[in-house]
């Protein structure tokens, strides 16, 4: 069993930063847990207490049934890929991943096993004598996760292992972990500031923001039921549009209505209740970019459309990202392809309301 449970983990660095502010969470045996955040959210820090890098300044911490607290990084059973995974450049591929297991005193055998299944799994058996400085960027990363495997560790912690990799690289690279992930059975905890990256290999994603967790939940979830304002920003591109207005009118036919009143739209039914108590008060709504829907006779509905003048028209191949200036604000919009609006010409869209979020305005909770 190989669980990670954090219970009110804190870090103060000396001097004060309190990068972590109270951490509870519980990883589960052969889960992919994500932490995603802006830089300088306290990520790594809690991935460094984990793995023992990082004192704890205060709470606990336990992998499997063990209080690792007071036990060294050695005697974790963990193994940790960084993003600067620095090979020993004087060694071969086979002795950078052996290394370690020498160091522990391993029988010869065993290491040679390990090692070759290892790299049978990565992909890189042909690489095995081959010198570091004679790999390209993912084989140098492939032997970085290739020392952690040997190590059959109880958990995998990865610390943006992949940001020093260009764009298409790490796309590959994201799906050879996730197969890894699903080969080896292991829990693993990723780290990353990338939502992308958290979406597509998380069974789960911790956001965090400023040294606190906002939300714990699968990636349908998060995109679909985000906790607070961040979230609802941070996860999904293009962001969210989040739009500060007041609710008006009375139970059971509230409308929106940001500052300028370009956007005065109906709440849906089942926003209705929830809305209630905010009426006459300020929230935010919240609506996606493909909730924004291109009106295709142009033809304004009261309570349902928005008509803007475009700012920016960005074609993406198989769909169009429009900005309209709504009241002062950009607004975003996905819409298909099939047509290209004028820049600086009024654009009708419709707003898909049963999809829309909410949020109060000071708490910037979600309203449901
Ligand atoms: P992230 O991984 O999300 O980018 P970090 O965990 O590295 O964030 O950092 C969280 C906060 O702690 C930041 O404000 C950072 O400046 C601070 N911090 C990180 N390491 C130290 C350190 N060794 N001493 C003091 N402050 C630190």
């Amino acid at each position: 069993m190989a669980k990670v449970e954090l219970k009110s983990v804190k870090k103060i660095y000396p001097g004060g930063v309190e990068a972590v502010k109270g951490a509870n969470l519980v990883v589960n045996d052969k889960e992919f847990v994500v932490f995603v955040g802006p830089s300088g959210c306290g990520k790594s820090t809690t991935l460094r207490m984990i793995a023992g890098l990082e004192e704890i300044s205060d709470g606990e911490v336990f992998i499997g049934d063990t209080r690792v607290n007071d036990v060294p990084p050695k005697n974790r059973d963990i193994a940790m890929v960084f993003q600067n995974y620095a090979l020993y450049p004087h060694m071969t591929v086979y002795k950078n991943m052996a290394f370690g297991l020498m160091l522990r005193k391993y029988p010869k055998k065993e290491i040679e096993k390990r090692v070759r299944e290892a790299a049978q799994i990565l992909g890189i058996e042909h690489l095995l004598d081959r010198k570091p400085k004679a790999l390209s960027g993912g084989e140098r990363q492939r032997v970085a996760v290739g020392r952690a495997i040997v190590r059959q560790p109880k958990v995998f912690l990865f610390d943006e292992p992949l940001s020093n990799l260009d764009a298409k690289l790490r796309v590959q690279m994201r799906a050879e972990i996730s197969k890894l992930h699903t080969r080896l059975q292991s829990t693993m905890i990723y780290v990353t500031h990338d939502q992308v990256e958290a979406m597509t290999m998380g069974d789960r994603i911790v956001v965090m923001l400023g040294g606190s967790i906002q939300q714990i939940a699968t990636p349908l979830e998060l995109y679909n039921k985000p906790a607070n304002k961040f979230v609802a920003g941070f996860i999904g591109s293009p962001p969210m549009n989040l739009i500060e207005g007041t609710i008006n009118g009375s139970n059971g036919q509230l409308t929106f209505r940001d500052a300028s009143g370009v956007l005065n739209v109906n709440v849906a039914q089942q926003h209705q209740n929830a809305l209630q108590s905010y009426t006459g008060k300020k929230v935010f709504i919240g609506i996606r970019p493909e909730d924004l829907q291109d009106n295709i006779s142009q033809t304004i509905t009261p309570g349902k459309s928005v008509q803007a003048p475009v700012e920016v028209v960005e074609p993406m191949g198989s769909e169009i990202y429009l900005y309209l200036n709504v009241g002062g604000h950009t607004i975003t919009a996905r819409i298909h392809a099939d047509r290209e609006p004028e820049v600086n010409k009024p654009h009708v869209l419709d707003v898909n309301m049963d999809k829309a979020h909410y949020f109060a305005a000071v708490s910037e909770v979600a309203i449901r």
